[in-house]
């Protein structure tokens, strides 16, 4: 269990550590299922930065054939591409996705914006298949319909930190899921 004297801006552990590793397992075993007879390896495409523990995690159980690679959604900069009020960096270094089953890993899906676009994006260059694997979820708060394949945990429409999850790029090392204490970005 965490002590949250150490973690004073947390105000109170949603998930905890154990969880998260069940989960993780778990969603684990069923990506392994889903793609145990497929014809072409996996793409784990992890979205920057907030997938990264989750990802680091995710693919040391994971027994098929696999490669991994990145993409980043931002506001502004170079070699973007725009769908809404999304801008995604293309950091994909994969040139060839058709050679490729790929699963987006993604920390949270929100209001689905981001995911929308970089599911459509994926599926514009030609992937055999493009499945999604999300570990938090917040229904409440969706905007844009976007089908879930692989899901960890749904959560109540509350800000979180933690396991690769940020409040001003901080807290994204914390080993479970945290409520931040509103006073933090009150004041
Ligand atoms: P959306 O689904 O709204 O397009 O965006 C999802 C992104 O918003 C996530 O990848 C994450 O970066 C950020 N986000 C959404 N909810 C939370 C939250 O509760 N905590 C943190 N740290 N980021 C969140
Ligand atoms: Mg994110």
């Amino acid at each position: 269990m965490a002590d949250l004297h150490q973690f004073p801006d947390i105000s109170r552990v949603l998930i905890s550590e154990e969880q998260l590793q069940q989960t993780v397992q778990r969603i684990a075993q069923e990506i392994n299922d889903t793609y145990a007879d497929a014809k072409k390896p996996l793409l784990m495409v992890g979205i920057l930065k907030g997938s990264v523990v989750f990802m680091a995690d995710l693919m040391r159980y994971i027994t098929v054939p696999m490669s991994i690679d990145f993409m980043q959604a931002s506001s502004y900069g170079s070699n973007t591409v725009s769908c809404g009020n999304v801008n995604l960096r293309l950091d994909l270094k994969c040139t060839n996705l058709q050679a490729f089953n790929v699963l987006v890993v993604e920390d949270i899906l929100d209001s689905g914006n981001t995911l929308s676009c970089i599911l459509k994006y994926l599926k514009s260059k030609g992937a055999q298949s493009v499945r999604l694997c999300t570990l938090l979820n917040k229904p409440d708060r969706r905007k844009v319909d976007v089908p879930i394949d692989f899901e960890g945990i749904s959560i109540p429409d509350e800000f979180v930190v933690g396991y690769g999850l940020d409040y001003n790029e901080q807290y994204r090392q914390l080993p479970f899921i945290g409520i931040l204490d509103p006073r933090v970005y009150n004041s």
